[in-house]
């Protein structure tokens, strides 16, 4: 009788802890969130592997994101020329988008433009990216958004070298570096 009632207890007590884990894990960011952990970061929606594409409200971002990030990715602010962290950065790797993770572009990619802003002549691929025609403060110019999180980038100018003739002029702070392995980070 004695052993039947701890049986039935300890069934019981793995009952809730099982039913306990599954209300706790996030029904579609699991993969995101084991990245986002792994890399000790609190974003739950970041990722680096995880291209499904995200639908996340500004309020959401606005308590997840450092100010003057959100301020550029969600409210298409511009960080002053010659200021950013990556504008004459050298480094080789891969920079990607500091909101959530994507892949955006290689050093190879990127080129010393001077404008104050790091440039780079082509995206890593097609749909890292998507564009919108900008006509905000009397220019007609096109906006660069994240393909996965949408999130402000910068714009895309015709001004670029060969062999796109095309310049990606990003801010800094929605990009993230990451050196290749093997290698320092260098800097100018
Ligand atoms: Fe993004």
């Amino acid at each position: 009788m004695k052993t039947t009632i701890i049986l039935a207890l300890t069934a019981l007590l793995f009952s809730c802890t099982a039913k306990s884990e599954r209300s706790t894990n996030p029904p579609v960011l699991s993969t995101a969130l084991k990245d986002s952990l792994n890399q000790g970061n609190p974003n739950p929606y970041y990722s680096r592997t995880d291209t499904t594409k995200l639908h996340v409200s500004n309020a959401e971002w606005k308590k997840i994101l450092p100010p003057d990030v959100f301020e550029v990715a969600r409210h298409k602010d511009t960080e002053r020329a010659f200021t950013g962290k990556y504008w004459d950065f050298t480094g080789v790797g891969t920079y990607y988008c500091a909101v959530c993770g994507n892949k955006l572009f290689t050093s190879d990619l990127k080129y010393a433009s001077e404008c104050g802003w790091p440039s780079f002549f082509e995206v890593d691929r097609k749909n890292a990216v998507r564009y919108l025609r900008d006509r905000s403060y009397g220019m007609e110019r096109v906006e660069v958004l994240c393909g996965r999180c949408d999130s402000h980038l910068g714009h895309l100018f015709d001004d670029g070298p060969p062999p796109t003739g095309k310049r990606y002029c990003m801010n800094s702070n929605v990009l993230e570096f990451a050196p290749k392995i093997g290698l320092s980070s260098g800097g100018q």
